[in-house]
């Protein structure tokens, strides 16, 4: 049996580390290769200062930039087989800088011992399936070659871990030909010193929208204005913040109009508008088709595509978990390709589906949100032999994260939490996190 995997980021890493925990237990395991197009493994963790196209010409991957803090918990996000402190002999503060999550990310794989699983700069072009012979066919292009000629592999089975946050959702406002600043979308930013000084557009409430404006204040932004579309932020932002209805239209000059009648003049703006889940490299009836939502659709369990049960995804939800769940469905789709799980028929798959998605409609509050994603991860676990751990425990850490957001939005970095799966209480960084220039791994890791 032949597994592919495609991108060696978390999802794709967790696939390879299922694989080699059931080898090390003295399982068979297929023969796996997994296809990565960037030079080095970590996915969107492997920070690249690039934009646009890479050196090889494909569309830059990464969405991460300069001084990026995990902006969760640490302890929410854990491999319950191979804990911080394992990976860095003591207990470190929870909200590590970007290095710190790669080397951890790194440490993992390299315990794993399937480094020789990896192909890095492979593109994956194209993914196809013949009904007939039960295989799929992989179009590869090596890129140090620049990408001829391209091989073609076949496969029993093809994972898809891609990741969904790098192609962006690029939305227009009336004027953007017109205006004479700078508009980008969160993809391509990189540094905030760039807008110190300046007064910035931030469109979008979430994740991004919420970091790229605190790391702009963090790094001495002038003023950030920011603009909604379904409801506002209920953060309590610092003065030099103030907060918009939708843009309606700005001018050369970059006087913007909202619906509210409120006006503002803006040097550069900045869409945190988000990610298209974008597959142009597998065919068509293969192609997951979502929005970025909790239960995404035509995957059953989240994983499984649908039209062709040896399809499948990982990491493809919008994510309150992250490196522990890729981790539930990796190991839970390491037990399908084993044959110790089984696709259920059309009609059990569609009630199952239906009932998750049902529960998805009703979530309201963040809350919601991560308990229903806590569920779902329980669910892939008590299926599989990966560890166990307490999940219920992980969402309190997630309730109490939250609330200290809403006391101090600049703040909650500061906070301490407790791993679920050593029990131990992180020390608090030595430095707040506003005050903390460095993001440096060396000088994170000073903390006694
Ligand atoms: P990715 O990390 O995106 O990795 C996918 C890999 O697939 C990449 O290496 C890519 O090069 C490769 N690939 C893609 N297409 C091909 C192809 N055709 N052929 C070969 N290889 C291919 N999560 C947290 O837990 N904490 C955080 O603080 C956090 N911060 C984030 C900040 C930003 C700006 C963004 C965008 C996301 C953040 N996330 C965070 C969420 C992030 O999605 C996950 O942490 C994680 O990186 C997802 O892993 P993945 O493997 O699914 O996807
Ligand atoms: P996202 O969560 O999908 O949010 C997209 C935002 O864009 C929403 O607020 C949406 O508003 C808005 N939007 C979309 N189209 C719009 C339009 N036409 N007009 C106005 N607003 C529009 O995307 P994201 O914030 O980029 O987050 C992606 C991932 O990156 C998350 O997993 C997040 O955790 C991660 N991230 C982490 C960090 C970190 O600190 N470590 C930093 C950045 C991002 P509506 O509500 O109106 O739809
Ligand atoms: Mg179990």
């Amino acid at each position: 049996m032949r597994v592919c995997v495609i991108g060696a980021g978390p999802s794709g890493t967790a696939m390879l580390r299922a694989f080699a925990s059931e080898r090390a237990k003295g399982g068979e395991v297929p023969q796996v290769v997994c296809y990565e197009k960037q030079s080095d493994v970590g996915g969107l963790w492997n920070f690249s200062w690039r934009t646009g196209l890479d050196k090889n010409g494909e569309p830059v991957h990464g969405s991460m930039y300069h001084y990026l803090w995990s902006n969760g918990p640490k302890e929410c996000l854990e491999f319950a087989d191979y804990t911080f402190e394992e990976h860095f002999g003591k207990a470190i503060p929870s909200f590590p800088p970007r290095a710190v999550l790669y080397d951890y990310i790194r440490g993992r794989l390299d315990k794993a011992g399937v480094s020789d699983w990896i192909k890095l700069e492979h593109a994956v072009r194209d993914v196809s399936y013949d009904e007939a012979a039960k295989k799929f066919t992989v179009r590869v292009a090596d890129l140090r070659t620049k990408g001829m000629p391209e091989s073609a592999e076949e496969f029993d089975y093809v994972v898809c871990s891609s990741g969904h946050f790098s192609t962006p959702n690029v939305p227009e406002f009336p004027g953007f030909n017109e205006f004479n600043g700078r508009i980008l979308h969160a993809h391509d930013f990189r540094e905030a010193t760039e807008f110190a000084g300046k007064s910035i557009l931030i469109v979008g409430t979430s994740y991004s929208a919420e970091d790229i404006a605190s790391q702009c204040y963090k790094y001495g932004v002038g003023h950030v204005h920011f603009t909604w579309r379904t409801r506002p932020m209920t953060f309590e932002w610092p003065e030099n913040c103030t907060t918009h209805s939708l843009l309606t239209n700005i001018t050369q000059d970059g006087t913007c109009s909202f619906k509210d009648g409120t006006t503002a003049k803006v040097d550069a703006i900045i869409l945190c508008t988000g990610y298209l889940h974008h597959f142009p490299f597998i065919s068509e009836n293969l192609r997951l088709k979502t929005s970025n939502r909790l239960c995404v659709d035509n995957l059953y369990k989240g994983v499984v595509m649908e039209t062709n049960h040896r399809m499948l995804y990982l990491g493809m939800q919008d994510q309150w978990f992250t490196f522990n769940m890729f981790d539930a469905q990796a190991w839970w789709v390491r037990d399908l390709m084993l044959g110790r799980i089984v696709v259920p028929d059309a009609v059990e798959r569609a009630t199952h589906f239906q009932a998750w998605r049902d529960r998805e409609e009703t979530l309201e509050s963040d809350e919601d949100m991560f308990r229903f994603q806590g569920d779902y991860v329980k669910e892939l676990i008590a299926a599989t032999d990966y560890p166990s751990f307490d999940i219920d425990a992980v969402c309190e850490q997630f309730l109490a994260w939250e609330h200290n957001k809403h006391s101090d939005i600049m703040s909650f970095r500061d906070k301490p939490h407790r791993s679920v799966m050593t029990g131990t209480v992180a020390p608090v960084h030595h430095t707040p996190w506003l005050q903390a220039l460095d993001d440096s791994m060396e000088c994170y890791l000073k903390t006694p």
